[in-house]
This record gives structure tokens, C-alpha cells and sequence, in this order.
């Protein structure tokens, strides 16, 4: 096992690995930008590392000086975190190259699933259901044409280096197409310097289900069930829920067994989680995402499984040591995404903490570097404490939910709790009854309610 691990990271989820490495009796590195010398992550670890300047680029994400942190503090493996470089294909190339252990999959399984229209064709061959769709880029209008005709509309026209929703376009007739091929080309080629896009069917109303996958790279493969993340706004999920309200125990257990055997086949290794959009009992591939993610927690509550140790383990060379038939489902766990933004307008909302206090008590979670005092920075994402809750029905959990986000004190700072707040009384969310469009729709007929 591992002696020292460095944590490429900040915040939250810095705290959340360096508890997987003390718990394991492994010393822990952290590194920080100037901006984050206070930082919680810096305060409990054993050493630490200043690596550059607040801007991202210079620090978090700035390679050499993560592997010159490495070298000096003799660490034996790195963990890239959520964000930054985790799924960053060269740099988990170079933390290999100079003598580290990346924690996290084969750095070609990176690259693969990084590349959307690639991800897709790998993901189809492995036998996991797709979007239909065009095979692989189009290029012309009559081309475009043609896919329309054969998959039907609306359409989406989606591009080919596309992130975090941007250059897609929907066509929903004939007319709409040649224009909407026009503006996503041209969008794409301005937001990612490439212009390649793809075609697929357009799901008017679907949910976001993804499924947590371990494997460790020796044929042993597990799934911890799926996350509900269908409460987005501009694609930022802000609530996630599993079991998903939409899913029963065969659906799940069938999706399950689909995914495992293809990430058997492909010879996948550490955590990983594949995302669908799921329509009229359809799963429908999106991507893969080959890293821990932000919502894991809700998968820790209803399986008790520690997912960051297990990648650690995993990465150490450590065969699985848990079976598909120990993994059992246990209640129902919800995660509240608290950012320091306004919970109307989504503004950021740096500055500093006045007062803090966080809940506790049975099934309570919360994981945050908050502390009263703290200045959170300008220059990060706004996410600044994760609440998760278990219960042991969905009920229940609704209502230690409530009860723990009115104890829930951050000040100084707006924050997305009065946005919770609302959300879980409205009764299409206690129903369980809700898409991927739902979120943007009650914040905009009721946003400028909460003060
Ligand atoms: P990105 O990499 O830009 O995030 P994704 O393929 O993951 O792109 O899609 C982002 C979001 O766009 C999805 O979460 C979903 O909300 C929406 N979306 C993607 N594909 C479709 C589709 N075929 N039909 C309807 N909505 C889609």
C-alpha cells in the first residue's frame, strides 16, 4: 500500500480524499494556489505544497509544478480529484512516466471516452445502448439531411468537442436543419477552435440516470447502483438522488449487468460512472465520465461503500474484494449541492464566512472546507459544501432533509440552501416526478420568491 498520496486538489473534495488516506494510515500531500494558503484541505494535511498563483491554470492545473510537489514530498501516488486534471489524459501519462501511481483509470481509457463521437462508437460496440443518431461527424448539409430522415426529428446537432452543454441545436422540421447546422458549426468552431459536430434524436423529456462502476483491472467488475442527477440547471447538477424514483430492482439490475460486462470487456480499471438519458423505460448513452464525481457520497449512503478507498486500493494493485451479490441497497440517500451563488439569479458569491454551522445527527453528511472565518475565493468553482442524507425510505429522507437544511447556517455569503429549501416542498419533486427540464422551469416561475 501506499505510504504518501498527493492530493491534486482543493476544497471539499481534497478533504473528502485526505479522509480516505487517514483512515487508511496513508500521510497525505496537499497542494494549494496562493489564493488558498487558509484552505481547509492545506490545514489537515500532513505537508504541504504551495504550487502558484490564484488563476487555475498556474496552479491546479499547472502539471509541473503537481509533479515537482510529488518529487520533493516523496510521494508514491497522486490523486487527481474531480475537476482540474482528472480526466486529463497526458497528464495521467506523465504522472506514470515519472515513476508516480495515477488513481484513476489506464490513461487511454481517459482519452478514449474524452472524445465524444469516439466515446460513442466504444461505448455502441461494447453493447450499451445509444442516442440513434449519425455514424460519427457530419459534414454536409446533404448528409445532415439524410440522418434526419433516417432518425427522425426533432434532431439535436450536438458538437464533436462539445462540454458542459454548449454548441448543440435542436431542428425540429426540415426548414430548421441547414440553419441550425450552420449556427452549431459555427458556435462550436468559436467555443472549442473545432467545428465537427454529430447528429442525434432529440428526448424531449428525459431523465439523467448514471451508474457507478468499480473495476479493478483484473476482470472484477461491480456496480453501486445509479444516481438520479435530472435536477440541473444550464447542465450544473444542483440535487441527486439514488435510488432513482424512476427505477425499479430489475430495470436496475439490468442496466447494471450491461455496463459491468462492458467495462469487462474494455478492461477498465478504478471508479468510474457511465451517464444515460433515460426515456419511456429507454436508456440512451451519453458518456462516460472515468473519475470520481462530485454526487458519489449518495452511493457511499446506500451501499456503504467507501469509494475513494476502494480507488485507492484498486490503484495499488489490490484485486476487488467485493462481489456484485455483498453490494445491498440500503435506503435512500439525497445530496444538496450548497454554492456560494445567488439561489435566484445563480450569481457567484465569494467573500467571507461570518458564521457557520453545520448539521448533523442520524444520516447526516456533510463534507465542506467551510469554517467560520474562511474567505471562500474568486477564482473556483462556486461550490462550497455538499449535505447529504440517508434514510431509510425516500420519506424519510425528505424529511431528515428538510430538517437538517434548516439547521444549515452559512453567513456572509448567499448560498443555494433557501433554493433547496424550496425545491423539496414542491410536489412534483416529493413525487418523484420530474426531468432534465423540470429544475429550469420552477426556478423561472418561481425564482424571486426567496429573499
Ligand atoms: P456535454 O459534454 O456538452 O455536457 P452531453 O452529451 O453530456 O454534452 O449532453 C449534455 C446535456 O445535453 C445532457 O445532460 C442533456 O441534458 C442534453 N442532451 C444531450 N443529448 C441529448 C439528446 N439526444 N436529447 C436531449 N437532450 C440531450
Amino acid at each position: 500500500m501506499f505510504e504518501k498520496i498527493l492530493i491534486a486538489n482543493r476544497g471539499e473534495i481534497a478533504l473528502r480524499i485526505h479522509r480516505a488516506c487517514r483512515e487508511m494510515g496513508i500521510k497525505t500531500v496537499a497542494v494549494h494556489s496562493t489564493a488558498d494558503a487558509d484552505a481547509m484541505h492545506v490545514r489537515l494535511a500532513d505537508e504541504s505544497v504551495c504550487i502558484g498563483p490564484p488563476a487555475s491554470k498556474d496552479s491546479y492545473l499547472n502539471m509541473s509544478a503537481i509533479l515537482s510537489a510529488a518529487t520533493i514530498t516523496g510521494a508514491d501516488a497522486i490523486h487527481p480529484g474531480v475537476g482540474f486534471l482528472s480526466e486529463n489524459a497526458d497528464f495521467a501519462a506523465m504522472v506514470e512516466e515519472h515513476g508516480f501511481v495515477f488513481i484513476g483509470p489506464a490513461p487511454e481509457h481517459i482519452r478514449l471516452m474524452g472524445d465524444k463521437v469516439a466515446a460513442k462508437q466504444a461505448a455502441g460496440g461494447l453493447g450499451i445502448p445509444l442516442v440513434p443518431g449519425s455514424d460519427g461527424a457530419v459534414t454536409t448539409g446533404e448528409e445532415a439531411i439524410e440522418v434526419a430522415k433516417k432518425v427522425g426529428y426533432p434532431i439535436l446537432i450536438k458538437a464533436t468537442a462539445g462540454g458542459g452543454g454548449r454548441g448543440m441545436k435542436v431542428a425540429t422540421n426540415q426548414d430548421e436543419l441547414l440553419p441550425a447546422l450552420h449556427i452549431a458549426k459555427t458556435e462550436a468552431k468559436a467555443a472549442f477552435g473545432n467545428d465537427e459536430v454529430y447528429m442525434e434524436r432529440y428526448l424531449s423529456q428525459p431523465r439523467h440516470i448514471e451508474v457507478q462502476l468499480l473495476a479493478d483491472g483484473h476482470g472484477r467488475v461491480i456496480h453501486l447502483g445509479e444516481r438520479d442527477c435530472s435536477l440541473q440547471r444550464r447542465h450544473q447538477k444542483l440535487l441527486e438522488e439514488a435510488p432513482s424514483p424512476a427505477l425499479n430492482e430489475n430495470a436496475r439490475a439490468a442496466i447494471g449487468e450491461r455496463v459491468t460486462a462492458a467495462m469487462k470487456k474494455l478492461g477498465y480499471r478504478s471508479a468510474g460512472t457511465i451517464e444515460f438519458l433515460y426515456e419511456n423505460g429507454e436508456f440512451f448513452f451519453i458518456e462516460m465520465n472515468t473519475r470520481l464525481q462530485v454526487e458519489h457520497p449518495i452511493s457511499e449512503a446506500i451501499t456503504g461503500i467507501d469509494l475513494v478507498r476502494e480507488q485507492i486500493r484498486i490503484a495499488a494493485g489490490i484485486p476487488l474484494s467485493i462481489q456484485q451479490s455483498d453490494i445491498v441497497f440500503s435506503g435512500h440517500a439525497i445530496e444538496c449541492r450548497i454554492n456560494a451563488e445567488h439561489p435566484d439569479t445563480f450569481m457567484p458569491s465569494p467573500g467571507l464566512i461570518s458564521d457557520y454551522h453545520a448539521p448533523g445527527g442520524l444520516g447526516v453528511r456533510v463534507d465542506s472546507g467551510l469554517y467560520s472565518g474562511y474567505r471562500v475565493p474568486s477564482h473556483y468553482d462556486s461550490l462550497i459544501a455538499k449535505l447529504i442524507v440517508h434514510g431509510q425510505t425516500r420519506n424519510e429522507c425528505l424529511m431528515r432533509l428538510r430538517r437538517a437544511l434548516e439547521e444549515f447556517v452559512v453567513e456572509g455569503v448567499a448560498t443555494t440552501i433557501p433554493l433547496h429549501q424550496r425545491l423539496i416542498q414542491a410536489s412534483d419533486f416529493i413525487n418523484g416526478d420530474y426531468d432534465i427540464h423540470w429544475l429550469e422551469r420552477f426556478v423561472d416561475t418561481t425564482g424571486g420568491e426567496t429573499k
